[in-house]
């Protein structure tokens, strides 16, 4: 099936006979084909009498060639996928079989795309990024220490880089764009973190997705913020080199090099929030983040600290 997505993704017509000499299959099998792309992949497909089959709109698939080309410093491996249930899952079935990181996993969708606490992370084919960096960490607790929020300030400056300039950060991983949901981080370990251990950086961002019902809170694109068509090879290839600039900004120098810089972007700064640890919520303002990344937050006039992955902030409707 997609040999025959191959085929047409240069939006231009391809005649039914000729895509069926160039699969050696029958005119009815890529008629069947078709009608499984447009199905499975939600791919819309124009059909005329007499000049063939052409997508609705041209397609550019990952492409790990042009991808070192553009990022010619990110020299680690890259495996891209036509579909996987999850990129994180698939990232670490490789640390399993032994390949050496760093390496990175990429797929044009997933079919169970993950969130945190087993929530789902919408992943349509070919319209956003669904990306997971494998780092090995060597004895280095402090290695750790902010590093998903280091990624989401990663991941914010490619954004910007691209062009998409309103992009911001929400403690502790999130990019949005005002109130809406641009990119998720969800970062796993596997392995001892006093000793050796690997973390996966997966990273979902909607680059040129203009539609889906299936997001259950405020979302946007790259594509619907510019109103232009990005070219995720470009989108990979800059998030490679934003990731490698403050990745060894924080092996160096630590969380706290980072901390007033993240703390600049938060946008939800100042702010009167909600922080939601599964049955519980604790309503305060949000001074900040100290030096390992967790949120400060001014409760009852008095500061409190808080960490950890099960925990969520929700603005406040006085904030
Ligand atoms: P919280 O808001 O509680 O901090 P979260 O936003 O960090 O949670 P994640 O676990 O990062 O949540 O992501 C999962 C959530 O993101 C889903 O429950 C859904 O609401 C939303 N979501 C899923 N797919 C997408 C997508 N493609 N774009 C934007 N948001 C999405």
């Amino acid at each position: 099936m997609l040999t025959l997505l191959k085929l047409l993704k240069d939006g231009r017509f391809h005649s039914g006979p000729a895509l069926g000499v160039a699969l050696g299959v029958s005119r009815s099998a890529v008629w069947k084909q078709l009608q499984h792309l447009e199905a499975e992949l939600g791919l819309s497909i124009h059909k005329v009498r007499g000049r063939g089959y052409q997508l609705a709109a041209p397609l550019t698939l990952l492409d790990p060639v042009e991808i070192r080309e553009q990022a010619p410093t990110c020299d680690w491996p890259v495996f891209v996928f036509d579909s996987l249930d999850s990129t994180n899952a698939e990232a670490l079935r490789v640390i399993e079989r032994g390949q050496a990181a760093p390496f990175l996993v990429l797929a044009e969708r997933q079919t169970a795309g993950r969130g945190r606490r087993g929530r789902k992370w919408v992943s349509p084919f070919a319209e956003n990024i669904y990306y997971s960096l494998v780092l090995r960490i060597e004895g280095g607790m402090r290695q750790l220490e902010g590093l998903s929020l280091v990624v989401g300030l990663a991941v914010m400056q490619a954004l910007r880089e691209l062009g998409v300039s309103g992009a911001g950060l929400k403690w502790p991983n999130d990019v949005l764009v005002g109130q809406k949901k641009i990119a998720g981080i969800l970062l796993e370990l596997v392995g001892d973190p006093a000793d050796v251990c690997h973390v996966v950086l997966g990273v979902g961002i909607n680059v040129n997705m203009q539609m889906t019902d299936e997001v259950d809170q405020q979302w946007t694109s790259m594509r619907l913020e510019s109103g232009g068509v990005f070219d995720r090879n470009h989108l990979v290839a800059a998030l490679g080199t934003t990731l490698q600039a403050y990745l060894s900004r924080h092996q160096v120098d630590g969380f706290s090099a980072i901390q007033a810089e993240w703390e600049q972007n938060h946008l939800w700064q100042g702010r009167a929030v909600s922080l939601i640890a599964g049955v519980n919520q604790i309503d305060g303002e949000v001074l900040g983040i100290d030096s390992q990344g967790a949120l400060r937050l001014k409760v009852g006039g008095v500061e409190k600290v808080f960490s950890g992955g099960e925990l969520s902030l929700r603005l406040r409707d006085d904030s």
